[in-house]
């Protein structure tokens, strides 16, 4: 089956790599969409990988341990435990404590067309989301873990850093959480031009000017790893009693001008309830993943909106790749 393959450097195109044998007890799920947005870069490698970490698909056969049928649909968690550590051996792999990342070198992404998972990694999908809300859940997922774990409390104010696709959805979650002031700060002026369309009261590419506008320093920072680099200049807004949660696969170690804040949180994946209640918040219709879209290709057109993201990374916020239609 053809896949897409990002190689070091950028490059991309479509292949048939060799994927890994499926181990005992995995299932099939034939891809329907992924997500692709900047953080499906990360982290950079010498070797090429099969991107793409936001999967929504269909199972390949009947599943009855989870009693869904042969074409249910469901997202696929990214995270892949490592059945070797004792928490894996007990049967505990949401606890595993090296878990390895879909599009790395080791474990393939959605653009691989089939994956085979462990069931544990499957997330059933209710009728009424379909493929791209699907894809956009594990994105979703990681901003309600991101918002758990900050716990602003209604009145406060939040800073984003890193205004991409998972920036965007936790601004919009701040907004339904009442937070006020809600700021947004990217190293790219397109990208803060998005922030104050998806509700942002002030956004910008020099932290200076919101710290300013915070009265010296916000109670909580967001830091999405699409702020690149600047993630570390976030605890600049953070006010000295204030909470750092940074988000998303491929952060860097958290130390911010040599020291940690007093409260700094770093989440690399998001825990199985937070994939509940992103489900939730789609069942309620309060939020639309989608408003973070901004292009939908085939997977012969993938490699080439690969590179588009990787050069153009202010034109390229989110694409949905759609594999069957
Ligand atoms: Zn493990």
């Amino acid at each position: 089956m053809r896949a897409v393959l990002l190689a070091a450097g950028g490059e991309t195109e479509l292949a048939e790599p060799p994927l890994p044998p499926p181990r005992e007890g995995e299932v099939a799920v034939e891809v329907e969409t992924v997500a692709l947005g900047p953080l499906d870069l990360l982290p950079a490698t010498d070797t090429a990988v099969v991107p793409g970490r936001g999967v929504a698909g269909r199972l390949a056969a009947p599943l009855a341990a989870l009693g869904l049928a042969a074409g249910a649909r469901v997202a696929v968690d990214p995270r892949v435990p490592c059945g070797e550590c004792g928490a894996c051996r007990r049967l505990e792999p949401a606890a595993c404590r090296r878990p390895g990342l879909a599009g790395t070198p080791a474990h393939p992404g959605g653009l691989a067309g089939r994956l085979t998972v462990v069931p544990t990694r499957l997330r059933p999908l209710p009728a009424d989301v379909d493929s791209e809300l699907g894809a956009l859940l594990h994105l979703l997922a990681l901003a309600v873990a991101a918002l758990e774990t900050a716990a602003p409390a209604p009145a406060e104010g939040v800073a984003v850093f890193g205004l991409g696709p998972l920036g965007l959805l936790v601004l919009q979650l701040a907004r339904l959480a009442g937070c006020r002031p809600v700021f947004g700060v990217d190293p790219l002026a397109e990208r803060t031009e998005a922030a104050l369309a998806a509700g942002a009261d002030l956004a910008a590419v020099d932290p200076a000017v919101l710290r300013e506008a915070g009265g010296g320093g916000l109670p909580v920072v967001v830091a999405s790893a699409e702020a690149g680099e600047m993630v570390l200049a976030a605890g600049e807004i953070l006010a000295p009693d204030g909470r750092l949660v940074a988000v998303g696969p491929g952060l860097p170690p958290l130390v911010l001008d040599g020291e940690r804040p007093a409260s700094a949180h770093r989440l690399p994946h998001p825990r199985s309830r937070h994939w509940r209640r992103a489900l939730a918040l789609l069942a309620d219709g309060r939020l639309d993943p989608t408003a973070v879209v901004t292009h939908r290709t085939t997977l012969e057109a993938a490699p080439s909106l690969l590179r588009r993201l990787a050069r153009e990374p202010g034109a390229v916020l989110c694409a949905l790749v759609h594999l069957r239609r």
